[in-house]
């Protein structure tokens, strides 16, 4: 199967060929024709399966089609809207629509919190076909009458799994009383929980069902690897890998904010350019430092779950687990990064005693043990006592889940987790407070949100 066989035009067949691909991922080959018919989809893909191209291509070429659509004074109207849960995979996906549409004469445009309102209105009033926005600013724009999104006709919810973790479900449901009923809805899914499942029976109108590539299982191409470590050399066995590989790319998940910010210092000292990517970082430090590890000037970038969600950089060589996930689920989003569209990832996960219940959920969730092997010089002391794990608010690990007193490190302002909480106060920074809480934020270490 080649791209030239899914009835695709020209100018979007020469975008693709721009970008070097040929042979169509297995969600793309089984979307495009399925969105070219102009029905309903509900697709199970996680990142790294191509589901972007999978929806913009089809998307694309069903826009161009027609000629542009124009208001009353004659402006361009939105035509398409995508949704995404949050600024860095709007900003990536948005970016595929110019790619793949740099040979049409449609316009796009993304749109998320923590940036100034009057640049996205000014956007707004020049006209655009296809927005891409996280659902915070796009409901501010609506409330600000800024934005009209009764000609939408095609409504893509991207990673919606991912959407309803942090909390959007209330969102959602505003933006789908906003936009009209009569439209071709796709809905990209990496789980189906019940409540995605509702979402689907209440969105979607007979879809097409598309899954490919289980979550839950990692992907054949990225080896895995465990290095049981003492808990004090986990940064020194860090360095050493990365120095000795001589390793570039390389991203490394912390669970916490602050540790993403002590490693990226620590780093920095040993030589090895790092940068900290989080949700307390400016929309601008974070772009930077994306587009620094991407042009690979930058060699580590350390990020917490919820920040990493959505980077998107073509064979990512190296994932690190500095520190495990306490949510199995999230190891098998964060190996995803590496190993992607079939080229060869690795990933590695620094393991010391502490960590060994939140191993042993990983195995049994991606049902195969991890390869562990023991570097000299970094291994556990002998007699080295596991020790709970504090996150935030709750310790957990040596003696089951237990409620912390205080404030904890990771905690910050209180309520800072509250990933359920539907949209909280008002104001502009609205997608930054929601994709800043990492770890209450996620079901299993629940803060009081
Ligand atoms: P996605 O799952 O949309 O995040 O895409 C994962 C990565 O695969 C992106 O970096 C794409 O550039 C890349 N990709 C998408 N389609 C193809 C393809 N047909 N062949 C090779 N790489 C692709």
């Amino acid at each position: 199967m080649k791209f030239t066989d899914l009835g695709l035009a020209e100018p979007l067949l020469r975008a693709i060929a721009d970008q070097g691909y040929d042979t169509p991922t297995p969600i793309q080959a089984q979307a495009i024709p399925a969105v070219l018919q102009g029905g309903d989809l509900l697709a199970g893909a996680q990142t790294g399966t191509g589901k972007t191209a999978g929806f913009t291509l089809p998307m694309l070429q069903r826009l161009s089609s027609e000629p542009a659509k124009k208001d009353a004074k004659g402006r361009i109207v939105i035509r398409a809207l995508i949704l995404t849960p949050t600024r860095e995979l709007a900003a990536q996906v948005e970016e595929s629509v110019r790619t793949y549409g740099k040979y049409l004469k449609l316009t796009s445009m993304v749109m998320f919190g923590g940036v100034g309102m009057q640049p996205q209105i000014n956007a707004l009033r020049r006209g655009v076909d296809i927005l891409v926005a996280t659902p915070g600013r796009l409901l501010d724009h609506h409330q600000q009458g800024t934005l009209d999104l009764s000609h939408v006709q095609i409504f893509v919810l991207d990673e919606a799994d991912r959407m309803l973790d942090m909390g959007f479900i209330h969102d959602i449901k505003k933006v789908l009383a906003i936009v009209p009923a009569k439209k071709q809805s796709l809905l990209f899914s990496a789980t189906f929980s019940d409540e995605i499942k509702t979402l689907a029976d209440r969105l979607l109108n007979s879809p097409a069902l598309i899954e490919v590539a289980r979550r839950n299982q990692t992907a054949e191409t990225i080896a895995q690897k465990v290095h049981p470590v003492g808990r004090e050399k986990k940064k020194a066995l860090l360095s050493h890998l990365i120095k000795s590989g001589n390793w570039h790319q390389v991203l490394v998940f912390t669970r916490m904010k602050h540790g993403a910010n002590r490693l990226a210092e620590f780093l920095n000292d040993e030589g090895i350019s790092a940068m900290a990517i989080h949700g307390n970082k400016s929309q601008g430090a974070r772009t930077k430092a994306l587009a620094d590890f991407k042009a690979n000037e930058l060699q580590v970038l350390v990020a917490t779950d919820i920040a990493a969600r959505g980077i998107d950089i073509d064979q990512l060589p190296h994932v690190v687990n500095f520190e495990l996930p306490n949510v199995p689920e999230d190891y098998v989003h964060r190996i995803g990064r590496t190993g992607r569209a079939g080229a060869q990832g690795e990933a590695i996960s620094l393991v010391c005693v502490d960590e060994d219940i939140f191993l042993r959920d990983i195995e049994k969730l991606i049902k195969r043990s991890i390869p562990s092997e023991v570097i000299a010089g970094f291994e556990p002391p002998a007699g080295e006592k596991a020790e709970p794990i504090v996150l935030g608010r709750m310790t957990i690990g040596v003696g089951g889940t237990r409620r912390n007193a205080g404030g904890g490190f990771g905690g910050g302002r209180p309520g800072g987790g509250g990933g359920g909480g539907g949209r909280s106060g008002g104001g502009g920074g609205g997608q930054g407070r929601r994709d800043g809480g990492q770890g209450g934020g996620r079901p299993a270490a629940a803060g009081g949100g």
